[in-house]
């Protein structure tokens, strides 16, 4: 029953035409962070229909934990991708998945009046989500620092949406920025309940020129998207047939 759950979700996340656009991104070898933070955003936004249709605390735990292995799987190809277009031998590296957050985002949630719940779910999961990216972003970024590189942090402002409250719009729009990583200021990683923005990350500032370049060449030489032998479709297809997904994706 568990697996039959996780297995539908994924199918669906995989099936999300924005999401099949990033991973043929990620796949290529030009998809970026922006890229995992458009399958962060439908993967929230998928959980939280879910949830909409039926709550259920145990499950949430584990779709988000799936989730995190969605994302983590999709930045370590965009992180992969990165490095090999700045030229940089780093391999990429991941987060665990984040349990005690898990905790406190299924609490928070669970502890709200029940006819609330459905909207909740839609304002913080995408959110939350994101959140996890910004978590790996962070770690690729202070890694390659530390080796002695120039990483590069932009926050993007989302603009409005639906029920994105006005409140919050000026400060986020003002957060919007670039800068190396370390001196940006510390609420570029800040997040107001319901907050849509991206934070994204490039290993020096000439990388994302290089990234686009590839990909002008990827698509003139070959008229389509490239083909690797260990692709992200491939991978998440095979870990929802597998049918071990929480293991699996849970890391
Ligand atoms: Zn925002």
């Amino acid at each position: 029953m568990e697996e039959k759950e996780l297995e539908r979700l994924l199918k669906g996340i995989r099936g999300d035409p924005k999401v099949k656009k990033a991973i043929e991104r990620l796949d290529a070898g030009y998809g970026t962070y922006k890229d995992v933070n458009t399958i962060a955003l439908q993967t929230g936004k998928r959980i939280a229909d879910e949830m909409a249709i039926a709550y259920d605390e145990a499950a949430l735990v584990r779709y988000l934990e799936a989730g995190h292995g969605i994302i983590a799987m999709s930045a370590e190809a965009a992180q992969t991708n990165l490095n090999a277009a700045a030229k940089i031998g780093i391999k990429p590296m991941t987060t665990k998945t984040p349990s005690y957050k898990i905790a406190q985002t299924v609490a928070k949630i669970s502890a709200v009046e029940p006819e609330v719940i459905p909207t909740m779910c839609e304002n913080i999961l995408p959110s939350f989500m994101l959140e996890m990216v910004d978590d790996i972003t962070k770690y690729n970024a202070d890694f390659q620092k530390d080796s002695g590189l120039h990483p590069i942090i932009r926050r993007t402002w989302s603009g409005m949406y639906g029920s994105h409250d006005t409140r919050h719009t000026d400060n986020c729009e003002q957060m919007a920025g670039e800068w190396e990583y370390g001196d940006e200021p510390p609420e570029t990683y800040y997040r107001h309940e319901g907050c849509r923005c991206t934070v994204e990350y490039f290993p020096n500032k000439y990388a994302e020129g290089q990234i686009t370049a590839l990909a002008k060449y990827e698509v003139a030489r070959n008229g389509e998207l490239g083909a690797k032998e260990e692709t992200l479709e491939r991978r998440l297809a095979d870990a929802q047939r597998r049918k071990k997904l929480d293991r699996k994706l849970g890391l």
